[in-house]
This record gives structure tokens, C-alpha cells and sequence, in this order.
């Protein structure tokens, strides 16, 4: 397996930096990280390298990341901000932040120099913060990471995460609160997850509880992905399937590329285009541009003003 039989092992780390610039695509923005490895377990996961062989298995909480984002925001010359994506690398609220409750503190703090921001997560933990987001809704919004509805499948491809059940008990109660909610179906994997079947199934969740946006994409592979996702394969006893890996992503075994490469354009067109009409039969949107474009205009009539935060009001 790609993670160890036991519980991962949990540590303070100190960090000299916590903001940084990220670019996806034509998108870019500031991102933070107040973890670095994840419980979450994710054998499609991009976050994985070779720069952190122990990622599924040794979690480090950065431990003054929420004194370092203060000192950041405090010396940051510019007089606005590019909203901040939580987190780029990791899931701010693993099983870690009910130990550290890194995440609160540094959105505290990103709520005290008024600077938007968003939160990817598969966590149902986040439901412990749900005052701190209905506080600051205009200015916020979150990301949901499903890949699946089917408890089975969710124990073999991410089986640290809680049930979706429970995640969508979670995101009910952030819609309710009036708190801005995406979905985001990513990875889809081929064979696993992409059936038009399966795709209903998450989007008829996303109905109910009153998701407005639904966003997804098709997994991109990479050679430590490739081993792991093939592992996944025989786990289900679809091996056969390697094969067709192989005609949908172009490559003939060994994969060795070290850059995350997509799946051919006959395969994303076939997947997005039945998610798109699953989406629209809805009135539901497809992406989330829309929330991140509210959130950049928001920050534009902000200024990073209140410079005199102190961090141990929140401590
Ligand atoms: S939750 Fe995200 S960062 Fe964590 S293992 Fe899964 S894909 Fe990777």
C-alpha cells in the first residue's frame, strides 16, 4: 500500500514562511499551507513527491504558522491581496487541526486583516469553525472535495476521509448558513468513478443539501501516482484496465513521466460533457470562477488596514 497499517504519527514543525504565490493555469493567486503531509491518504493525490516520501504517513502541524502569516500581513507592502486559497498542498483540516487548530487561528487572522479567502477540504472537522465562516460569508467561500458517494470505493481510494454522509450532513449546515459551497468532483477516475451512473449520484447529493456550484475534473497522472492508481486497479480486481490506461493516456508501461499528464481529449470531452449535462438539468453552475471573481472584487475595496492585529487575542 502506499501508506503504512498504522495511524500516521503527528509533529510541531516551525516554519519561516507561510504565504505564497500559486499558479494553475491562467489562475493565480496566494495560498497557505498549515500542514504539511495528510491523514486524508489520497492515492490519486498531486500533492505527493518526492520531496516528501512520508506524506500519507508523518503529518507536521506548523505550529507558529498563524504568528508568521501575522508578521507577513504586517510587513506586506501592497495595500490589497489576492484572496488566499486553504490549502494548495494539503487538507487544512485533517485530523491534525483537532489536535493544533492551525487552520482556525490563521483564518482568524486573515479575518482580522479583512483578506478574502477560500477552503478546500474533504473534512467534516470544518464544522467546528462554521461561526468563523458565517461571520465573514461575503468574504469567503468553500471548496468540497467528493470524488465519490460509494462508501466502498472511498474506503480503497482515500481512506482517511470521513464518510460522505457525514461530509454532506457538514455541508448542509454551511449552506444553511448562508456560506458560499462548491463541490468539486476531482479526480473522476477512469474506471473507477467516471460512470454516468456515479456522476448522478454525487450530483443528486449536491441537489439536495443546495449546492449552487458543481466543478470536476479528470485525473491527471504522474509516475507515483500511476504506481499507486494501478495498485487501486488490482485492489478492485479491474487490472484488465491497465490496458486502457494505457490508450486513454497515451503511454505504454513503464509511465515515467515526472509531470502530471491528462487523459486524451475523446475521454475529458465524454466525462466533463455528461457532469456539464448533469449539472445544467440541474440549475446548478458548473465551476467556481464565478465565487473566486466576487471574492477578487471584495478584496479590491479592502485595504490590508488593521495592521495592528495582535495575535494573542486569538490564542
Ligand atoms: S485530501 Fe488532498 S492533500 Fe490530502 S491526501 Fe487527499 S488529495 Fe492529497
Amino acid at each position: 500500500m502506499w501508506y503504512s497499517d498504522r495511524a500516521p504519527t503527528i509533529e510541531r514543525k516551525y516554519s519561516k514562511s507561510i504565504l505564497r504565490y500559486f499558479k494553475v493555469g491562467s489562475h493565480i493567486g496566494m495560498t497557505i499551507n498549515p500542514y504539511q503531509g495528510c491523514h486524508h491518504r489520497c492515492g490519486y493525490c498531486y500533492a505527493t513527491y518526492k520531496w516528501s516520501p512520508d506524506f500519507y504517513d508523518k503529518i507536521y502541524g506548523k505550529i507558529n504558522a498563524p504568528e508568521i502569516l501575522e508578521s507577513e500581513l504586517n510587513r506586506w507592502k501592497d495595500t490589497s491581496m489576492l484572496p488566499v486559497m486553504i490549502s494548495s498542498a494539503t487538507d487544512a483540516y485533517q485530523f491534525a487541526e483537532a489536535k493544533f487548530g492551525i487552520t482556525k487561528r490563521c483564518i482568524q487572522v486573515l479575518q482580522q486583516f479583512q483578506i478574502p479567502f477560500y477552503v478546500f477540504t474533504k473534512s467534516s472537522l470544518i464544522e467546528r469553525d462554521l461561526n468563523l465562516f458565517r461571520n465573514y460569508s461575503s468574504n469567503c467561500f468553500i471548496v468540497w472535495s467528493i470524488t465519490t458517494t460509494d462508501e466502498k470505493i472511498k474506503r480503497i481510494i482515500e481512506p482517511g476521509t470521513p464518510p460522505t454522509t457525514r461530509v454532506f450532513e457538514t455541508i448542509m449546515k454551511f449552506v444553511d448558513s448562508g456560506i458560499k459551497c462548491c463541490v468539486n468532483i476531482d479526480p473522476i477516475i477512469p474506471f473507477i468513478t467516471d460512470s454516468e451512473e456515479h456522476i448522478a449520484s454525487i450530483v443528486d447529493k449536491c441537489q439536495q443539501v443546495g449546492i449552487r456550484y458543481i466543478s470536476g475534473s479528470v485525473l491527471r497522472l504522474r509516475h507515483d501516482i500511476w504506481v499507486r492508481i494501478r495498485e487501486i486497479l488490482e485492489l478492485f480486481g479491474i487490472s484488465w484496465t491497465i490496458e486502457e490506461y494505457e490508450r486513454i493516456y497515451g503511454f505504454q508501461e513503464p509511465f515515467m513521466h515526472d509531470n502530471n499528464q491528462s487523459a486524451n481529449k475523446t475521454y475529458i470531452d465524454k466525462v466533463l460533457d455528461n457532469l456539464k449535462d448533469e449539472v445544467s438539468t440541474r440549475n446548478i453552475v458548473f465551476g467556481f470562477s464565478e465565487l473566486i471573481e466576487q471574492l477578487t472584487k471584495v478584496k479590491q475595496e479592502y485595504t490590508i488596514s488593521s495592521k495592528q492585529c495582535r495575535i494573542s487575542e486569538f490564542v
